[in-house]
């Protein structure tokens, strides 16, 4: 039978829950949620840490069990979305059904994982982290590993590489200077690998309390599409050890290189000399590593293939997805989207940048479900997309980011960056323009955040401050009281 709802929402991961479960706090009228898994990523222990920056668990849970706990939504699983057609608002699913929505239908069908080269011919050997059964397989894959590949240098690259252990050697493939460069600039990478981060990681992991609930898929058939992205912490849930249990490897580090092929054992190119590894990769440096699986985790690229034609796109230079306005409105009249999927189409506001981040899912996913059902509310001043702002654990580390944080959006000349470090506490670093705080890093427990908000926020002058700007023994607060 064909569905029906006022207002549907494609996708069960963070973007797609938030838009429900803020759409049934503003509306009465029917709601569907239609997801490819049959677990949803639900936000849980919201905590607003300040006004822009927000920390919270996600939990996965089952759809019934979300549906049951909002009246008037609706959860199909399974089943995906094939196509999409705004003028008659409807949708093509892949059992062949069709699902009609009313008033809206918001888009939250995340992002996949680029593929390296000759990666489908060793499909065995390389692994691409996306959702928890991509984590599953890993693990199982380790049990036999001596040599370990990570390639990339993003979040997941890092997360993976402070938790992976047992395994004896490790390589990471990054192409920048540095490590973690998504995140962090040369300095505050120095700091994790001076701190220890990256030879004591195993011990500290192993007192991590794990509280989350977890729901292995009930269908045991094939997936149609993969799950909800892994949400943060997802590492602690799992033991992703090698066969000499909690013994951190020896890791090694490949900077400014890439990936330019991977060759199975057997096939045309396999260098006799690495005879005894299943897979080696050849680098564009020219460096050849044998190991007995690779991980992948070079980013990702929206799912947005299927509503090509039908809504506008970004190019591939803009970082793809599907455009929208800030209030989430994509090119077609009733149509809007969220999370991964998207590409940030609006005038930005100065200290605001767009992340594939959980963090920013979850804000658009809310703020979709406002400009569904309250259409004139998008007008409205949103200060989720005032500053960027986020929080995450790196090498056992808190990393709170504030605004510009790595002088994005400015030429290399124009900002300076004044530091305080204390080499296995904390790292503190403003980026400052005109004499002005543009951006924080703060590695550990520096308790600044509020303070550096408010500095980025308001544009207070700090010039005459200079270097007492991060005197621990002056109190910034007081000062501009
Ligand atoms: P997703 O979570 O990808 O959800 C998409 C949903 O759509 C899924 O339910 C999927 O089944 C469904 N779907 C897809 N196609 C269809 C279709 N055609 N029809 C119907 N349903 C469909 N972010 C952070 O902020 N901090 C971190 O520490 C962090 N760590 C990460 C670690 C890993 C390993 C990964 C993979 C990502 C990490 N991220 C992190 C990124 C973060 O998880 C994502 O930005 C966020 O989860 C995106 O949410 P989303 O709802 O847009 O998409």
């Amino acid at each position: 039978m064909d569905l029906q709802a006022c207002y549907v929402i494609i996708g069960g991961g963070i973007a797609g829950v938030s838009c429900a479960e803020t759409l049934t706090t503003l509306t009465n009228e029917s709601i569907l949620l239609i997801s490819g898994s049959d677990v949803v990523k639900v936000t849980r222990n919201v905590n607003q840490l300040t006004e822009a920056l927000t920390q919270f668990d996600v939990e996965d849970q089952s759809a019934s069990e979300f549906e049951s706990t909002f009246p008037g939504l609706a959860v199909s699983t399974g089943v995906t979305v094939v196509t999409l057609n705004p003028e008659l608002r409807e949708l093509k699913l892949s059992d062949g059904r069709v699902a009609r929505y009313e008033k809206g239908v918001c888009l939250c069908v995340g992002a996949s994982p680029k593929t390296l080269d000759g990666a489908e011919s060793a499909e065995n050997l390389v692994f691409t982290l996306r959702d928890m059964e991509s984590v599953a397989s890993l693990i199982e894959k380790l049990k036999d590993a001596r040599k370990v590949a990570v390639v990339g240098n993003g979040g997941i690259a890092t997360e993976l590489v402070y938790t992976l252990k047992g395994v004896q050697d490790m390589v990471w493939v990054v192409r920048d200077k540095h490590i973690s460069a998504a995140f962090v600039d040369p300095g505050a990478a120095q700091f994790f690998i001076n701190s220890g981060g990256l030879t004591e990681a195993g011990q500290k992991k192993g007192a991590t309390v794990i509280k989350r609930l977890t729901y292995q898929s009930q269908n045991g058939t094939k997936k149609e599409c993969q799950g909800a992205a892994l949400g943060p912490d997802w590492h602690t849930k799992f033991k992703v050890e090698g066969p000499n249990g909690d013994k951190m490897p020896n890791i090694h580090i490949e900077y400014e290189t890439e990936v330019k092929r991977i060759i199975k054992r057997g096939e045309t190119g396999f260098p006799a000399e690495l005879n005894n590894w299943p897979v080696v990769l050849e680098l564009t440096n020219k460096s050849l590593i044998g190991c007995d699986l690779v991980v992948n985790a070079i980013g990702v690229l929206p799912n947005c293939k299927m509503f090509d034609g039908v809504l506008d796109m970004a190019s591939p230079e803009q970082g793809s997805g599907i455009k929208v306005d800030k209030a989430m409105r994509t090119s077609a009249d009733g149509v809007f989207a969220a999370g991964d999927v998207i590409f940030a189409n609006w005038m930005k506001e100065k200290h605001w940048f767009q992340m594939r981040l959980w963090t920013q899912a979850r804000q658009m996913g809310c703020q979709a479900a406002r400009a569904m059902a309250v259409p004139s509310s998008v007008s409205m001043f949103d200060f989720s997309f005032e500053m960027f702002a986020h929080v995450t654990k790196f090498f056992g580390f808190k990393v709170v980011l504030l605004g510009l944080y790595n002088g994005q959006k400015m030429n290399p000349g124009d900002w300076e960056a004044l530091l305080r470090v204390t080499p296995g506490k904390e790292f503190i670093k403003l980026v400052i323009a005109n004499g002005k705080v543009q951006g924080a890093v703060l590695i550990g427990e520096t308790e600044l955040e509020e303070t550096c908000e408010n500095l980025i926020l308001n544009q207070l002058d700090v010039s005459a401050l200079g270097d007492d700007l991060l005197n621990p023994d002056i109190d910034i607060e007081d000062y501009f009281d």
